[in-house]
C-alpha cells in the first residue's frame, strides 16, 4: 500500500500492541470494540465508528461508535453510503469528509479508512477529530496500517463465527437424522421431518409434499410452523412451479418479485409468502417429495448457505425414509401370511390376546369367529392344489370385503381362517358369520373363459368374551367347539357356541 512510506518508526511498539489487541479474539463484537478503543488511543481522535457493509451492499450497514453521541452515530450510513461506496473503492487513503452534522458534534476533521476481506471492501474505519488542526502525514500512514490489521482481525472473526455457525448447524443436522431413524411409523417420520427443516433453517413455516408418481397429485401433507391449514388448497395438484422442482431436482428459491408476478402456480395462498425455498427430497424410489420452506426467520432471502444446507438434510432424509419404508415392510411381513396377505397365526394369537384383555380391562366384549373350508381335501384332489391356492386367496378377499376395519381376519392354519371382532356380542358375531358364509356360497369361484365357477362353502363356528369364554384359550376352543358342532350338523352353517357342547363326544364328521 502506498501509505507503507509513511508509517512512523517510533510508534512501532505501540502500534505492535495495538495490533495484538484486535487480534487476540475471534468474538466479532469484542474486535469491534477493541478495533474502536485502541483505534481512538492509537489516533488520539476522540471519535472512531466502524461501519460494516451487507454482503450484498445493496442494504444499509451497521454502525458501531465510540465517543460519539448516539443521534450522530446513527445518522453516519444514511449520510455517507453512497460516498463511502465510492470512497472504499478508492482503496484504503484517507479522506477529509464534511459530514452533515460534524459541525454540531463539535467534529473538526473526518478521516476514513477502508477496511477490507481479502481483496473486498468490508467496510470502513473512521476516524473523527475534536481538535483544530490536521493529522500529520506519519499519523496517517500509521492509521492506515492500523486500519489494514483491523480488517483482517475483523475478517478472522467473520470467518471463525460463520465455521462455528455451520458446526451447530451440522451438530443439529446429525441429531435430526439420527433421531428420524428411531421413529415408531412412517407418518411420525414424515411429521418430524418437516418439523426439523423447520427448525434447521428457522423458517416461519415447513411444508412436506408427498406425491403420487405423476408428479402432479398430492399424496400426503406435513405442515410445521406458522402455516394455516386453511391456506393450503391440495385438491389441485401440486401445481407447474412445484412440479418442475420435482422433473429438475433443482431447487427453486423465490424472492418477492416473483410473488408479484403472479404467475406462481403453487398449492396454497402466498398471502404472508415472501420468500420460498422448495427442494427435492432425493433417494426416494417409490415416492416423490418435496419440502418448502416459507418466510427465512431473520427476515432477508433464503442464502445460498440455506440451499446447501437443506440439500443435505433432504438428501440424508431420503435415506432415512427408504430405510423407514424397509422396516414398515419387514414388519408387515413378519405378521402377514404369504398366500392370503392376511394376519398369520402368530399375529392373530397376539392380537387376541390384546383385545381379551382389553375386554377385561374396560370391561368390554368381543365375538371370535372361526371358519373351515367344507370338504377342501376333495376339492384339492378334484382341482389340483394350485385351484385350491387360488380359492384360499379369494376367501381371504371375501372376508376383507365383509368385515369392519376394526376387524381382524386371519388365516389360522391351512385352509381355516379366524376373524376376531372388537366391540361385539355373540348375537350379533352370528349375524356377521352368516354374512360371511352367504357371501362366500353366493361366489363362483375360480371362473373363466368355457368354465363356470366352482362353489364352495364354509363351516363356522362362533363364540363370545365374555358371554361364552373366560380367557383367550377358552375362546378359541369354544369356538372351534361350535365349528365342530356345525360340520357334525351338515356343513354350510354357522352355529353359536352353547355349554352343552362341551358335553357331547367328538366324532368323526367326515
Ligand atoms: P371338512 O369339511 O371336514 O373341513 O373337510 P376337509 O376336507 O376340508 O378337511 P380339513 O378341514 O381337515 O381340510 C384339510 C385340507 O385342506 C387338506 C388340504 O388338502 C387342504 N389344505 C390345507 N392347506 C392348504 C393350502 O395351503 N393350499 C391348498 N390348496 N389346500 C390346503
Ligand atoms: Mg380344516
Ligand atoms: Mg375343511
Amino acid at each position: 500500500m502506498s501509505s507503507k512510506a509513511f508509517f512512523p518508526q517510533k510508534r512501532f511498539p505501540e502500534f505492535m500492541r495495538s495490533i495484538q489487541k484486535i487480534h487476540s479474539s475471534l468474538t466479532r463484537s469484542v474486535v469491534i470494540d477493541t478495533v474502536l478503543k485502541e483505534g481512538a488511543a492509537l489516533s488520539g481522535c476522540n471519535g472512531v465508528s466502524v461501519v460494516l457493509l451487507r454482503e450484498d451492499r445493496s442494504a444499509s450497514c451497521k454502525v458501531f461508535s465510540h465517543g460519539l453521541s448516539e443521534t450522530f452515530s446513527r445518522g453516519i450510513p444514511s449520510l455517507t453510503l453512497e460516498k463511502v461506496r465510492d470512497m472504499v473503492s478508492i482503496n484504503g487513503r484517507a479522506f477529509f469528509l464534511d459530514l452533515p452534522g460534524c459541525r454540531k458534534e463539535g467534529i473538526q476533521s473526518t478521516y476514513c479508512f477502508s477496511l477490507k476481506r481479502g481483496e473486498e471492501k468490508s467496510g470502513i474505519l473512521y476516524f473523527f477529530r475534536f481538535q483544530e488542526g490536521a493529522l500529520s502525514e506519519e499519523e496517517v500512514g500509521l492509521l492506515s496500517f492500523f486500519a489494514d490489521e483491523a480488517g483482517s482481525a475483523l475478517a478472522n472473526a467473520t470467518a471463525f463465527q460463520e465455521k462455528e455457525r455451520q458446526i451447530r448447524q451440522l451438530n443439529i443436522l446429525n441429531e435430526a437424522t439420527l433421531s428420524l431413524s428411531s421413529e415408531p411409523s412412517l407418518d411420525s417420520l414424515f411429521q418430524k421431518l418437516t418439523d426439523h427443516a423447520q427448525f434447521l433453517l428457522r423458517s416461519e413455516a415447513a411444508l412436506l409434499l408427498l406425491v403420487k408418481p405423476d408428479l402432479k397429485e398430492i399424496d400426503q401433507a406435513y405442515c410445521a410452523g406458522e402455516l394455516a391449514a386453511e391456506s393450503l388448497n391440495l385438491s389441485e395438484g401440486l401445481g407447474e412451479s412445484l412440479s418442475s422442482v420435482l422433473v429438475s431436482q433443482h431447487v427453486m428459491n423465490l424472492r418477492p418479485e416473483e410473488f408479484e408476478k403472479k404467475t406462481l402456480d403453487l398449492p396454497f395462498s402466498i398471502q404472508g409468502v415472501r420468500h420460498l425455498l422448495a427442494v427435492p427430497i432425493m433417494h426416494l424410489e417409490s415416492l416423490k417429495g418435496l419440502l418448502i420452506l416459507i418466510n427465512r426467520g431473520k427476515g432477508g432471502p433464503f442464502a445460498p448457505q440455506d440451499e446447501d444446507l437443506i440439500l443435505t438434510y433432504t438428501f440424508q432424509t431420503g435415506l432415512a425414509i427408504e430405510n423407514a419404508r424397509l422396516q414398515e415392510h419387514t414388519r408387515r411381513l413378519a405378521v402377514t401370511d404369504g398366500l392370503t396377505d392376511l394376519f398369520n397365526h402368530r399375529e392373530f394369537q397376539r392380537r387376541l390376546e390384546d383385545e381379551v384383555k382389553r375386554c377385561a380391562r374396560y370391561s368390554r366384549c368381543c365375538s371370535l369367529l372361526m371358519i373351515d373350508i367344507d370338504h377342501f381335501k376333495h376339492f384339492n384332489d378334484t382341482y389340483g392344489h394350485p385351484v385350491g391356492d387360488q380359492v384360499l386367496r379369494r376367501v381371504a378377499g371375501i372376508l376383507q370385503e365383509n368385515t369392519r376395519e376394526m376387524d381382524a381376519p386371519a388365516r389360522y392354519g391351512g385352509e381355516e381362517f379366524v376373524v376376531i371382532l372388537p366391540e361385539t356380542e355373540g348375537e350379533y358375531a352370528a349375524v356377521a358369520a352368516e354374512r360371511i358364509r352367504k357371501a362366500i356360497a353366493g361366489t363362483p369361484f375360480c371362473q373363466s373363459e368355457g368354465r363356470e365357477g366352482l362353489a364352495i362353502t364354509v363351516s363356522v363356528g362362533v363364540a363370545a368374551y365374555p358371554e361364552d369364554a373366560a380367557t383367550r384359550e377358552e375362546l378359541i376352543s369354544h369356538s372351534d367347539r361350535a365349528l365342530y358342532i356345525a360340520k357334525r350338523s351338515g356343513r354350510n352353517r354357522i352355529c353359536r357356541y352353547e355349554k352343552s357342547m362341551m358335553d357331547l363326544p367328538v366324532e368323526d364328521t367326515s
